[in-house]
């Protein structure tokens, strides 16, 4: 389910046991913020199986944002779906193997060793690929 937040308001509100409203609002600054419910639950499980705080790099955007950072036209990330996540002293292939294991035969999981971070997001048709 697709939820709207406002960072300034429920910045603080815990969605799940470790993570908070503003940890998914645009890096651009602005207000509101929108975060899928099953998106959330993904990154808790994350969370819970590794034991350490999933750091999320870019979660919701804006569209302005999003052409900005160079997203792809149609980016999970502007409709609330999708974190770019590293786990502190997990390498990629095996925070993005975790992630296979919670998403099988759906969502979309894409690899990036070079930069250090795996995008997650939570979309119907199954996407996987490297960057
Ligand atoms: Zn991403």
């Amino acid at each position: 389910m697709l939820n709207v937040y406002s960072r300034a308001r429920d910045g603080e509100t815990l969605l799940s046991r470790s993570f908070r409203a503003k940890e998914f609002a645009c890096k651009d600054g602005t207000d509101p913020l929108f975060v899928d419910s099953e998106l959330v639950q993904v990154l808790q499980a994350i969370r819970d199986h590794f034991g350490a705080p999933v750091v999320i790099t870019s979660g919701y955007r804006t569209a302005a944002h999003n052409r900005a950072v160079g997203g792809a036209v149609y980016s999970q990330h502007q409709y609330g779906r999708a974190a770019d996540i590293r786990v502190s002293g997990v390498p990629v292939e095996q925070l993005a193997a975790y992630a296979e294991t919670l998403l099988p035969g759906t969502g979309g999981i894409g690899r990036y060793p070079a930069k250090g971070f795996v995008h997650v997001d939570v979309r119907k048709a199954k996407s996987r690929w490297a960057g």
